[in-house]
């Protein structure tokens, strides 16, 4: 179950814009934007959503939130941005491939829909 899109990424199977990547995580610019900024940062590793995360993974997700701060201070949007992670189709997960959302560039409404 991890040959999904987001693997395939990774991999180079599939083109993406690559705006970020190191040893444990990639970031690359969501193909269908909901903001003039639009990042999804996933670890290299396959997860498939937050709550399959085990013990071990606490470092590789503390990673991601900071990755997720160094792209915002990259892109000078690092005064208004929102991360989101859907788990769960329920929450509208569509790539079961754990990811954080990196939205930024437009008015934020509270609570969020
Ligand atoms: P989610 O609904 O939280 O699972 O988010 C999946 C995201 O992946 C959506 O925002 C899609 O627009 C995005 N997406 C789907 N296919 C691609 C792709 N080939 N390259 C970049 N982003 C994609």
């Amino acid at each position: 179950m991890s040959d999904t899109l987001f693997q395939k990424i990774i991999d180079r199977e599939i083109p993406a814009e690559i705006v970020y990547e190191d040893e444990l995580s990639l970031a690359f610019k969501d193909i269908n934007p909901v903001a003039p900024n639009h990042i999804l940062i996933i670890p290299k590793k396959h997860i498939a959503k937050i709550a399959d995360a085990k013990l071990e993974d606490k470092a590789l997700l503390g990673h991601l939130m900071y990755v997720a701060g160094e792209i915002a201070r990259k892109l000078g949007i690092e005064d208004a941005f929102r991360l989101v992670v859907n788990n769960g189709a329920d929450a509208q997960q569509t790539v079961f491939h754990l990811h954080i959302h990196l939205i930024a560039g437009r008015p934020f409404n509270w609570p969020p829909g």
